[in-house]
C-alpha cells in the first residue's frame, strides 16, 4: 500500500476540501487509514469525522464503500463531495431503478472515488457478490454505534454488517460514531472483527462549559429556573423538561418575564417550526423543550443549558448540553435532580420499554396473515402508548415485520426474548450511569470524557464545574460545614491516614460504627472533602464470590491536614441542610472555631466572602497549593470584616504578614474595594 506523507495529505486536503488546516485528531486518523489500519473513530457531532474516511479514501487507489443509515446523511455527504467535484453515487430505495443500475455500472468500470449504500442494500441478492468482483478499497461504517444493541439506537440492519464486512476484505475498515461508551466501542470492534484497530476518542472536552449539578426538590426547579435565567447575560437559554406538561407549565411561567415558548412533540409542526425560527432570530430568548428539540438547530450563542429534571441516559445529557456555547464563549449547564427522578425514569421506562410478557401478548396474537394493528390494539386493550412501544420494540428484535398501512405479520421467531430483555437491562444501566454522574463528587466535565472512554483527557479537571470551583457556582449553594460535621471530617481523615485508601462503605462502619453520621450524611461528607482536595474518591469494582462485577466507591487522603495552622477549619464547602443529629463532640483543640463560624455576616459580606474564596481557588491552582496556604479562611473571614482598601489597612487584619501583603495585597484590596 502506498505511504503517504503528512504533507501529502495535507496538500490532498488544501486542493480537494479547500481547508487550511486539520482539525484537532484528524491528521493522525488520516495516517492511520493511509497506513492500512483499521480504525474506530469516536468524536462529537460537527467535528469533522467524515474527512476522516474521505481524505484516506482520496489517498488510496480504488473506491470507497460508505454505509450510512439515513439518506439524508448520504445526500449531504455525497452533495458535499460532488460539489468538491468527486466521481460520487448513492445507491438507496429512494432513487429509481436505472440510476441504482448505473451506479453499479459505473462502480465495476471503477469510475467511482465514493459509493453511498444503507445497510440494508448489502442483503440485496447479487450486491456482495458485484462488489467482490472489484472490493472497494476502504470501507466507512457512519453511525457505527447503530451496529451495538447496547448503543442508543441500535438498527437490526447494522447487526449483519459484521460478517459482510470479511467478505470484502482486505479492504480498510473505519467506524465513525459520536457517541459510543466504552462499552458500545468494545461492541463495535468485535462485532466488525476490526483488526488490532487504531482507536481514536477525542474531542469530548468543552472547554468553555462551566458544569453544575444540584440536588433540588422538584417543586423548587422552576423558581430556580426563573431565578437563575433572569440576568440577562444568562440568555439565551434551552431548559429540558422530561414532559410535554412541564414544558408547557415552565415555558408559561417563564414567559411572564421573558420570551419563551414550550418546544415538543406533541405540538403542531407549524408551531414547532416558529418556534425554532423565532429562537434562532433571537425573538424568543428561552425555549423550554422535551428531547424532541435541538436536532436541527445549530444556535451558536445559547449561554445557558438548563435540565429541570434528569435525563435518561448521559450520552443524551452530554448532547444536551453540548447545544450550550457553540460560540466557544463561556456558558453554563445546570442539572437540577433529586432522588425524586429516580421514580420518573422508572415510570418513562415502563411506557417505552414495556414489560416483555406485553410483547408476548402481541407477538403469540402475530402468524403469516396480515392483522391490522389497531384492531389488535383493540383486541387486546392494550394501552396506546404501550402497544406502540411493544410493536416497535418486536419490530426492532426482528419479531414482526409492520408494512406500510399498518398490518403486521410474525418475523423470525427465535430469540427475541433475551434480546429484549438485553436491552432492557442496557436500558437500566444508563439510567443508573446518569444517576451515579449526578450523585459523584469529582469534576463533571472530566466524569462525562472518562463516560466517553477518553481516559487520558479525562485526567485534567476543568477547573469550572461545580466540583472543581465551588465559589463560582450560581446555582449550587453552599455553607460553611458545622462544627459536628467538622469534626466527623477530621475522623475521616484520621482513619484515612492509617490507610491507603478504603471502600466508602468500611470506612463508614469503622469510623461510625454506631451510624450517626449516617452513611449518605458521611458521602456528603466526603463530597465536601474531596471538593477541598482533601480526599479523593473514584469509582472502582471488585469480583464477588459469584462473579459478578460489584460497583464500589474508595476513597484516599491527598492532603495531610495535620499541617494546617491550628484552629483554622478544614474550609470544607457543604451542600444541603445540616443534620440535626451530627456529633458536636469537638476533639480537636479548637480556637473559638464555633464563635467564629457564627459570625454573621451581611449580603454584601457574604458576596465578598464568595468573591475571595473564588479568588483564592484560582490562586491556589495557580500556585499548585492547597488554599489554606494562600489564605487561612479565619483570616479570609477577618478580612471580609475589616474590609481594607490599602495595603496599610491589610496588614493590620490578622495572619497576615508582609509577605501576604506584599504577594497578595493589591488583589485582595482590589476585591474589596469592588
Ligand atoms: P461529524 O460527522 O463529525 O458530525 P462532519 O464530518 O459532518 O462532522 O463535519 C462537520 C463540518 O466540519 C463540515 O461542514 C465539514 O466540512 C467541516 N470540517 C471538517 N474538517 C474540517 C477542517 N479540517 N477544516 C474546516 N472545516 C472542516
Ligand atoms: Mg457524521
Amino acid at each position: 500500500m502506498a505511504q503517504r506523507s503528512s504533507r501529502d495529505l495535507r496538500s490532498l486536503l488544501r486542493q480537494t476540501f479547500g481547508f487550511d488546516d486539520f482539525r484537532e485528531g484528524q491528521e493522525e486518523v488520516c495516517r492511520a487509514a493511509v497506513e492500512g489500519r483499521d480504525l474506530l473513530l469516536v468524536m462529537p457531532t460537527g467535528s469533522g469525522k467524515s474527512l476522516c474516511y474521505q481524505l484516506p479514501a482520496l489517498a488510496l487507489e480504488g473506491t470507497a464503500l460508505v454505509i450510512s443509515p439515513l439518506i439524508a446523511l448520504m445526500d449531504d455527504q455525497s452533495s458535499k463531495l460532488e460539489a468538491a467535484g468527486l466521481a460520487v453515487a448513492r445507491i438507496h430505495s429512494g432513487l429509481p431503478r436505472e440510476a441504482q443500475r448505473q451506479a453499479c455500472r459505473q462502480y465495476l468500470d471503477g469510475e467511482l472515488k465514493f459509493l453511498f449504500v444503507a445497510p440494508e442494500r448489502l442483503r440485496v441478492p447479487g450486491f456482495m457478490e458485484m462488489l467482490a468482483k472489484r472490493p472497494p478499497a476502504l470501507v466507512a461504517i457512519d453511525e457505527a454505534h447503530c451496529i451495538s444493541q447496547w448503543g442508543h439506537d441500535f438498527r437490526p440492519d447494522y447487526r449483519l454488517l459484521g460478517q459482510y464486512v470479511q467478505a470484502l476484505r482486505p479492504a480498510v475498515v473505519v467506524a465513525l460514531t459520536a457517541t459510543a461508551t466504552l462499552q458500545v466501542q468494545e461492541d463495535i470492534v468485535a462485532q466488525l472483527s476490526l483488526q488490532k484497530p487504531a482507536r481514536f476518542i477525542h474531542g469530548f472536552r468543552r472547554d468553555n462549559l462551566a458544569i453544575e449539578v444540584v440536588e433540588t426538590p422538584k417543586n423548587e426547579r422552576f423558581a430556580t429556573t426563573r431565578r437563575l435565567l433572569a440576568d440577562t447575560a444568562r440568555r439565551p437559554a434551552v431548559v429540558y423538561a422530561s414532559s410535554r406538561r412541564d414544558a408547557e407549565a415552565l415555558a408559561q411561567e417563564l414567559a411572564t418575564d421573558f420570551p419563551a415558548a414550550p418546544y415538543h412533540a406533541g405540538l403542531p409542526p407549524e408551531l414547532r417550526e416558529q418556534t425554532q425560527r423565532k429562537f434562532l432570530a433571537g425573538e424568543l430568548e428561552i425555549v423550554v423543550a422535551t428531547v424532541a428539540f435541538g436536532m436541527g438547530v445549530d444556535k451558536a450563542n445559547v449561554r445557558t443549558v438548563i435540565h429541570v429534571a434528569l435525563p435518561g441516559s448521559v450520552e443524551a445529557y452530554y448532547q444536551e448540553i453540548g447545544r450550550a456555547g457553540r460560540d466557544w464563549k463561556p456558558s453554563r449547564c445546570i442539572l437540577l435532580h433529586s432522588y425524586a427522578d429516580k421514580r420518573t425514569q422508572d415510570f418513562l421506562m415502563e411506557k417505552s420499554y414495556p414489560a416483555a410478557t406485553e410483547l408476548d401478548r402481541i407477538f403469540r396474537k402475530l402468524n403469516d396473515q396480515p392483522s391490522a394493528l389497531d384492531l389488535l390494539r383493540d383486541e387486546l386493550r392494550m394501552d396506546a402508548e404501550v402497544f406502540s412501544s411493544a410493536v416497535e420494540k418486536l419490530v426492532a428484535h426482528g419479531a414482526c415485520l409492520v408494512d406500510f398501512e399498518g398490518f403486521a405479520i410474525r418475523g423470525r421467531i427465535d430469540g427475541w426474548r433475551r434480546l429484549y430483555e438485553q436491552q432492557l437491562a442496557q436500558r437500566r444501566a444508563q439510567i443508573d450511569r446518569m444517576i451515579g454522574y449526578a450523585d459523584s463528587h469529582q469534576c463533571r466535565m472530566s466524569a462525562l470524557i472518562a463516560h466517553f472512554g477518553d481516559l487520558a483527557d479525562a485526567r485534567r479537571m476543568c477547573g469550572k464545574c461545580d466540583f472543581c470551583s465551588p465559589e463560582t457556582a450560581i446555582a449550587v449553594r453552599y455553607r460553611s460545614a458545622t462544627a459536628g460535621e467538622e469534626d466527623a471530617m477530621w475522623k475521616i481523615l484520621r482513619a484515612l491516614k492509617r490507610s491507603s485508601g478504603k471502600s466508602t462503605g468500611k470506612l463508614h462502619s469503622e469510623v461510625f460504627p454506631d451510624g450517626s453520621p449516617s452513611r449518605n450524611e458521611m458521602e456528603d461528607l466526603l463530597g465536601g472533602l474531596a471538593r477541598s482536595g482533601w480526599v479523593a474518591l473514584e469509582s472502582a469494582t471488585f469480583e464477588n464470590a459469584e462473579g459478578r462485577t460489584i460497583p464500589y466507591k474508595r476513597v484516599s487522603i491527598t492532603r495531610d491536614a495535620e499541617l494546617l495552622p491550628d484552629g483554622d477549619s478544614l474550609g470544607v464547602l457543604m451542600t444541603g441542610e445540616a443534620a440535626q443529629a451530627s456529633p458536636r463532640t469537638v476533639t480537636r483543640k479548637r480556637k473559638s472555631a464555633d464563635a467564629e463560624e457564627t459570625v454573621a455576616f451581611s449580603p454584601a459580606q457574604l458576596a465578598l466572602e464568595q468573591q475571595i474564596r473564588g479568588w483564592r481557588t484560582e490562586e491556589a491552582r495557580r500556585l499548585k497549593q492547597p488554599p489554606f496556604m494562600i489564605l487561612a479562611d479565619r483570616t479570609l473571614r477577618a478580612i471580609v470584616l475589616n474590609r481594607p482598601r490599602t495595603i496599610d489597612d491589610l496588614l493590620q487584619v490578622d495572619g497576615i504578614g508582609p509577605s501576604k501583603a506584599q504577594r497578595f495585597g493589591e488583589q485582595i484590596c482590589a476585591l474589596c474595594a469592588s
